[in-house]
């Protein structure tokens, strides 16, 4: 059984299951003391264990071995998403996680439906930060995929820009297309630019393409805000080898 935990729960070698795990040891497994499992740290390892004590609510096991352990992409992507509405949001983090993005960094644009205003900005970067957790947990990340600061859209290009690859999705582009700038793509780090519900302004095409990133079409179809990131991820992750099982 296989379970993942922060750093923070981490002291020594002593590991202290989340309280969601430590009922599904004892409540649902009903697992006992001397019992091993594997704990994921969240940093690479993945950690044999013996569990110690094993509360309702608590479970203590000490870490036996530790072996390095990652399924990570050997391309790191951060996602830099417009913020949208209500559970799309969720799902494009959720999805993006699965398929194989690092990081996450929400925007405010001129299209923006949403707008937050200050103590609901951190509460929403929590919450998103918890969502990014949990799909790392179900999709077996051996690193957490991270959820950044909600930033201006100029500081989202600006962060992009620094990125070997830097991605501007523009439902306007009519010139280059995707595939071809990740055929030509150098380097591991890559920045997805992609709009909210309303899209991008003309000006803020603009802007993009004179901070230095690649506005690129992903096909002829317009899709939705929670789609796109998504579908620009797994291009990333075919291009450079991350889907595959190493045959
Ligand atoms: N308001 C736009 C419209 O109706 O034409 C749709 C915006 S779309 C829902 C949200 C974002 O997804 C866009 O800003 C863009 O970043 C991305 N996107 C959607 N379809 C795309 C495409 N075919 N090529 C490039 N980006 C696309």
């Amino acid at each position: 059984m296989r379970f993942f935990v922060t750093e923070d729960r981490i002291c020594g070698d002593d590991i202290t299951l989340e309280p969601a795990d430590a009922q599904h040891v004892s409540r649902v497994l009903r697992m006992r003391p001397g019992e091993e499992i594997t704990v994921c740290c969240g940093n690479g390892e993945a950690c044999r264990c013996r569990l110690e004590q094993v509360g309702k609510n608590e479970v203590h096991a000490r870490i036996l071995s530790r072996e390095p352990f990652s399924n990570e992409p050997s391309a790191f992507v951060t996602v830099y998403a417009g913020l949208s509405k209500g559970d799309r949001f969720d799902y494009l983090i959720q999805k993006c996680v699965e398929c194989g993005a690092s990081h996450i960094v929400p925007f405010t644009s001129r299209h923006c439906v949403v707008r937050l205003e200050g103590a609901d900005c951190g509460k929403k970067q929590q919450r998103y930060a918890r969502i990014a957790l949990e799909a790392s947990k179900q999709c077996q990340r051996s690193r957490a995929v991270t959820v950044g600061e909600i930033v201006s859209f100029e500081a989202a290009l600006e962060q992009a820009a620094r990125a070997d690859c830097g991605l501007f999705l523009y439902e306007k582009e009519q010139q280059k297309s995707l595939s071809a700038i990740l055929r030509a793509a150098q380097g591991t780090r890559y920045a997805v630019v992609t709009g909210p519900e309303g899209g991008f302004s003309e000006e803020e095409a603009a802007q993009a393409q004179a901070a230095g990133l690649a506005s690129v079409s992903i096909g002829p179809r317009i899709l939705r805000c929670e789609t796109a990131p998504v579908a620009a991820v797994c291009a990333i992750m075919y291009q450079t080898g991350n889907f595959d099982i190493g045959e």
